[in-house]
């Protein structure tokens, strides 16, 4: 039977090197969770045992349960109805099993019926049911909601509302966009106010909400009557109750099953989550860069997905009297998105696990000064992880969305005619990787959020201590074409850097971004290819084409074709 765990070697080559050794130790406290939960892990390799379990159940589910109801919920739709959002048969269905098999609170705590998981393995799940059906995803994906409740709200917001959320009887959304508020949050205008009591109200529209008819919603308002940015805006808690009015559901390119809403607040009661004022830059930053994963995720299950369509259809579909995975055009895009399949999974999973690491060092910081421990070097080690996350989680949101779209695009060409056909799960794959390098962020957002430590260079301990390390054989070519890379991105960055100059650093961001990825990425798998011979293939060929594409990326940036913005007015009219 499939199982999109166990049928996947290289999620489980990922599942089976991983390093969370801390990150699990932390999250069960030593394992003393295990004397107060009987089936809390009572060491690694138990919670590795436990995990894998779980993941090849997903693997069952995803592949026998959801991705047969996959058409026909994009099919279907969802549809409004006074007000509300009623979701179409399949993806019911589905969110009923998921919360059967307890999977709605992967990450939450123990005492709120949570399964205590690491992000790591939250987000291999998140991957798997992406493959199936990436709108599924975005319900899934959205128990975010729930752990930046039990991350930042008090204790009367968490038993409201998280095990409800284990249960599966709440979801959640995230409303932050509105019509003049998109990637810049600052701009955002709905307004929330207090009655003589104290207790606050919401009032305004939202828009573009996933899942907005869901239970919990976590608002960004503009608390702070008269301020105009970022400084002015907090966090709110609220039902979903008939305060809240689903006005439309947008009627859109993929992602069918995913419900996007345009909602109207109309004083709507609502808690605040935290403290007054740190609604974006705190709490909706940490929610945003953990959704930025997920969709990260979702990226590679679709890409996944059409990757594994487009061998199946080559292999079937014959032409010129032979199988077309035998013609060498159609063999060659086969590895190219083979290789960018496995080398962003390779990215994937280790920006989650600097995550993971990241969330858990803060945890143990609390800890620590909640017992009254030394906890300074806990924290600096919280701090470098941070920085190594702000810079890799837009990189890997960047670089798989994009990926998506350009594996499902080359896999539909695959397909030839028929792949333009709503006949093949192909149209639909192509459809919904569209809005993976929109939403939570637009890639040029991503560039943006990614280009402080690009340009501050602050991997560069790793990569230097990467340069100098021997690897064997065919690798120590390889090697050779990353430190060459490296010297590539320095000679760009003091370029960049002596021209002073905000437009051009705006313009160079790209390329310099590109540069930092290839690097980042080119020791994951140059390392991989230490300890399994087949990815000495897929190193070879991502090292050879980063250093081409490094190349055209310092010939782009010394080009100064940024110049061209000066004369902008003339080229567009
Ligand atoms: C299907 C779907 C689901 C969504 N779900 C949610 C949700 O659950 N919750 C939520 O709050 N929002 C949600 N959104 C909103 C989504 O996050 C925004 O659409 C996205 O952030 C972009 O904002 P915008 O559409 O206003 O585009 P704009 O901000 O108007 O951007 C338009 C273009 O300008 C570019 N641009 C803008 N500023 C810059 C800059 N500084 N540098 C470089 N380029 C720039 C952008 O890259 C883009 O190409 C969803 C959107 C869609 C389509």
């Amino acid at each position: 039977m499939a199982n999109f765990f166990n049928d996947n070697p290289d999620l489980v080559f990922q599942f089976e090197n991983l390093h969370i050794e801390e990150i699990v130790a932390i999250a069960e406290q030593d394992y003393q969770e295990a004397d107060k939960y009987n089936y809390a892990p009572k060491n690694y390799s138990d919670a590795l045992e436990n995990y894998r379990k779980i993941l090849e159940i997903v693997g069952d589910i995803a592949a026998n349960f959801i991705a047969p109801r996959a058409a026909q919920v994009d099919q279907d739709g969802n549809s409004v109805s006074a007000g509300k959002v009623v979701y179409a048969k399949g993806l019911l269905e589905n969110l009923k099993h998921l919360a059967a098999a307890e999977l709605m609170g992967v990450e939450f705590p123990r005492e709120f019926g949570g399964l205590n998981f690491p992000k790591t393995i939250y987000m291999q799940m998140v991957e798997m049911v992406s493959r199936a059906d990436a709108s599924l995803m975005n319900i899934f994906g959205l128990q975010d909601i729930g752990m930046t409740i039990s991350k930042f709200g008090n204790d009367d917001q968490k038993q409201e509302y998280l095990p409800k959320f284990v249960a599966g009887e709440y979801t959640g959304a995230m409303a932050l966009t509105e019509p003049d508020a998109g990637s810049d949050l600052q701009a955002v205008k709905l307004h929330a106010y207090q009655n003589e009591q104290g207790n606050w109200f919401l009032r305004g529209v939202k828009r573009f909400i996933t899942n907005g008819g869901g239970e919990v919603l976590l608002v960004l308002a503009r608390s702070e009557a008269g301020s105009k940015d970022g400084r002015g805006l907090s966090l709110f808690a609220c039902h979903g109750d008939d305060t809240v009015v689903v006005r439309r559901l947008e009627n859109k390119l993929g992602i069918h099953g995913s419900p996007t809403c345009e909602l109207q607040f109309n004083d709507t009661p609502a808690t605040l989550i935290g403290k007054r004022r740190f609604g974006l830059i705190k709490y909706v930053m940490d929610l945003m860069n953990s959704a930025r994963l997920g969709v990260s995720g979702q990226a590679l299950g679709i890409s996944q997905a059409a990757y594994s369509e487009a061998v199946k259809y080559a292999r079937e579909r014959a032409q010129f009297g032979q199988p077309i995975i035998n013609i060498p055009a159609v063999t060659n895009m086969l590895i190219d998105m083979r290789v960018t399949l496995e080398t962003n999974r390779s990215l994937f999973y280790s920006t989650s696990q600097w995550v993971d690491l990241r969330n858990k060092l803060e945890t143990q910081v609390e800890r620590l000064k909640a017992a009254g421990k030394s906890w300074s070097e806990q924290n600096e080690r919280f701090k470098q992880a941070s920085r190594i996350c702000d810079l890799l989680t837009p990189i890997t949101k960047y670089i798989l969305s994009e990926s998506a779209n350009k594996i499902s695009y080359d896999a539909l060409q695959i397909h030839g005619g028929a792949g333009y056909m709503k006949d093949f799960t192909i149209e639909r794959l192509a459809r919904d990787a569209r809005i993976t390098n929109i939403y939570e962020g637009t890639s040029q957002m991503q560039i943006v959020a990614a280009s402080g430590g690009v340009l501050g260079d602050i991997l560069s301990d790793y990569l230097d201590q990467h340069a100098k390390k021997a690897y064997k054989g065919s690798l120590t070519k390889l090697a050779g074409y990353l430190r060459e890379i490296r010297e590539i991105f320095l000679d760009c960055l003091n370029y960049v850097t002596d021209k002073n100059d905000h437009t051009f650093h705006e313009v160079a961001a790209k390329d310099l971004v590109d540069l930092y990825s290839y690097l980042y990425t080119g020791y994951l798998v140059l390392d991989e290819a230490e300890i399994n011979n087949r990815k000495i293939f897929i190193a070879n060929r991502y090292i050879t084409n980063a250093l081409a594409g490094a190349r055209r990326n310092a010939e782009s940036i010394k080009t100064e074709q940024y110049s061209d913005l000066l004369h902008a007015d003339e080229i567009l009219n």
